[in-house]
Parts: C-alpha cells; structure tokens; sequence
C-alpha cells in the first residue's frame, strides 16, 4: 500500500503549486518531429510561433542522459520522452490543485459520513444472552430479547399446555364413560370403535327427565288406584253374607288391586293382619 500523505508533504505540494507562475499553462513544438519544446502561460498558438504571459521552461533535443542503460534509445524515443515529460510540466499546473481539491472534497465527504455515523454509536449490539444463538445479532438502541430463545420457550410452553388438554382429555374422556356405563351396560351400548360410539348409544338410550315426571304422575295414579283396594276390603266385610252379588263385585275389586299393587311391588294397601283374613 503506497504510505499515505503526511500534512507536512501536503503542504509542501500546495505550496509549491501557489507558489508556481499562474497557470494554464500550455508547450509548444519547434518543427516537425521536434528539437525544442517550450513550455509557458497563458501559450496561444499563432500560426507562425506562439504568444504567452510569461515562459516557464524549455525542453530541448539532447536531455542529459548518462546511464548506461538508456543508450539504445532511439532519437525518436528520446524525443517522444521529452514530449512527454513537457505535457507533465505543463499539466501539473492544473492537475496538482486539482488533486488537492478533489482531497479536500474527498475529506469533507468523509467527515459527513463519519457525522452520520456517530448518530448510530449510542447502538447497542445485542446477541442471545444465553449464548446459545451466534447467529443471532442486532444493533439497536433499545433492548431485545433472543427470538430464537423466546420460540424455544413457547415451544416448551405448547408442549406442556399440550400435556395438560391431553391430560384433560382423558379425565373427561373417564367421566363420559363412568355416565354411559350408567346409563346402560357396556353389553347394550358397546366399546369404542370406529363403528361405535357408546357415547351416543348412551345418549340415545336416556330417558328425558319429562318423560320421568310423566312416568311419576301416572305412577301416583295407580298407587291412588291400588290404595282404594282398603274400601274394597271394609266393604265385603260389611257385605251381608246372603249378598253373594257384591261380595263377588268388591272382591273382585280388592282382589285386582292387590295383585297390580303386587306387580309393580307397591304397598298392597290394608294392615297385614286384616288383609289375610280377607282372603
Ligand atoms: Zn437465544
């Protein structure tokens, strides 16, 4: 890497370009092919010679040229190289404050940059705190957490919110089965299969608790009904035995009640006592 400019060298060059005759300076080429080249400001060409503010310097047909490594230039080279350094004289007027403007313009670019990034200096470069995501980095002023932690947490969370609906699951899972093995046998309402549903079997098989109050209204109809049989009884006690007509008729009262109430294992209505000698 070529060694950066000192201040010192900087100046030097600014100086010596301020210093130098004001330019633009031009050259101009004695003959064809050349065997003098005058380099001068403000050069106009004139047709015949030239015009200028103020002459510069001279380049002439035979340079100094003493080491022995150059002597198989041709004159023509030689010449070609006189040209050349003439064009860096005379350009050097305009090209070397032209390289310092441009360094100046290239330092103020670089101090506004260097502006615009100290906006960005009270960021904070934040990796994963548990160390486990490198890959993981932002810069920001304020404070974040890993995502990449905070996905391994919910994953972690999901897992044991999972547990628990399973768990859940199958407690009401058990409790479903407990009703429909009340409700029927597993004989009736069967196993759990992709062509079963006990469940629904169950469901199917309940009886809806207006259909048991109807059931009990009717059945209190038939206990009234059977209690009446103790009527029957008092009156074929009090039949007059020559009345074989309704002695027959309140026996066969007393007698049907007692076996309905007898069926459906309902209190056969008279003392114990009193109902044998009935019979
Ligand atoms: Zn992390």
């Amino acid at each position: 890497m070529t060694a950066r400019l000192s201040p010192q060298r900087e100046t030097e060059i600014r100086e010596r370009a301020e210093a130098a005759t004001p330019g633009p300076w031009g050259l101009y080429e004695y003959g064809h092919g050349g065997s003098l080249i005058e380099v001068a400001a403000d050069l106009k060409e004139t047709g015949t010679g030239y015009t200028a503010r103020r002459g510069v310097a001279r380049f002439d047909e035979e340079p100094l040229d003493n080491d022995p490594a150059h002597t198989d230039w041709t004159a023509e080279e030689d010449w070609a190289q006189v040209h050349a350094d003439a064009e860096f004289t005379a350009h050097a007027r305009e090209d070397v404050p032209a390289l310092l403007a441009e360094l100046a313009a290239v330092r103020a670019e670089r101090d506004e940059a260097r502006t615009e990034l100290a906006k960005y200096e009270p960021l904070n470069p934040q990796q994963c705190r548990e160390g486990k995501h490198a890959d993981w980095l932002v810069d920001s002023e304020f404070t974040h957490a890993c995502p990449w932690c905070q996905i391994e947490d919910l994953k972690v969370k999901a897992e044991r919110d999972l547990d628990e609906v399973m768990k859940e699951r199958d407690e009401y899972h058990e409790v479903a089965d407990k009703l429909a093995d009340a409700v029927a046998p597993i004989e009736v309402i069967g196993e759990h299969s992709s062509m079963n549903d006990p469940w629904a079997n169950a469901l199917d098989l309940i009886t809806p608790k207006a259909e048991v109050d109807r059931l009990q209204g009717e059945l209190e109809k038939v206990a009234e009904h059977v209690a009446k049989r103790a009527e029957y009884v008092t009156a074929i006690n009090n039949c007059h035995p020559n009345n074989r007509h309704d002695y027959w008729r309140w026996q066969g009262h007393a007698e049907s009640r007692r076996q309905l109430a007898q069926q459906l294992g309902l209190p056969v209505a008279w003392p114990a006592k009193s109902e044998e000698a009935a019979r």
